[in-house]
């Protein structure tokens, strides 16, 4: 059994790490939401050093995990029925911590007429509807909170829109962004692929690190959000 001030690399993410009883120990990936957040299921594993039984399964999943993602992609871009929710950016509180911060939630947008109000947004839109975008969403204290913002509709220029094609090109709009901020995951998945095809191709198993190199960069890291 390796003792535990040994070293060495993770199968599924590449991060370098301590082995007690010869195993990974936890550790996770930093970018928040997707594919590549939370607890690496390579922990509690052998090294890369010792094996690569992981490498094969990861590479399908992710390939999937792609394909499922440039999917939903294209259906966001083209997808728009009566029934169909906007996924956007909504600012929400931490009740516990006081803090804020940007999340992607489903959101509902009404159509409502508003009257013109000098000062504020609704001049976007003083003679034509407005939407309204309602949204949920449940706090760490595990309240639930609902709220509404409003949402600058599509611009119809010369097109005659019913109230209902408006509010989808709307949503078509809306989730076209959240399209777009979708390819950080795809950037990441397709990389990823490549990088574990490259490093098993030539896989031999090698000898655990007895001492932690100063400095390691052999872990994958997945690409940041553009926002
Ligand atoms: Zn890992």
């Amino acid at each position: 059994m390796a003792a535990a001030t040994h070293f060495g690399h993770c199968q599924l993410c590449g991060a370098l790490q301590k082995l007690p009883g010869g195993r990974l120990s936890l550790h996770g990936y930093t970018t928040r939401y997707g594919y590549f957040s939370g607890v690496c299921r390579g922990a509690r594993h052998l090294p890369f050093e010792k094996s690569y039984h992981l490498v094969l399964d990861a590479i399908d999943n992710a390939s999937k995990q792609l394909h499922d993602t440039l999917d939903h992609q294209a259906a966001l871009r083209t997808h728009v029925d009566e029934t169909t929710e906007a996924k956007t950016r909504v600012w929400v509180e931490d009740l516990r911590t006081r803090k804020h911060s940007y999340r992607w939630e489903n959101v509902t947008l009404v159509a409502e007429r508003r009257d013109h109000e000098g000062g504020t947004n609704l001049d976007m839109t003083p003679y034509g509807p407005w939407f309204s975008v309602r949204y949920s969403y449940t706090s760490s204290d595990g309240k639930k909170h609902d709220n509404i913002t409003g949402a600058q509709p599509y611009e119809a220029g010369n097109e005659s829109l019913s109230v209902e094609e408006l509010r989808q090109k709307t949503v078509l709009k809306i989730n076209g962004t959240y399209a777009d901020w979708l390819e950080h995951e795809v950037d990441s998945l397709r990389r990823y692929v490549a990088w574990q095809r490259e490093r098993i191709a030539n896989w031999t198993e090698q000898p655990l690190l007895e001492v932690k190199p100063k400095k390691d960069t052999s872990a994958f890291k997945p690409t940041e959000p553009r926002y």
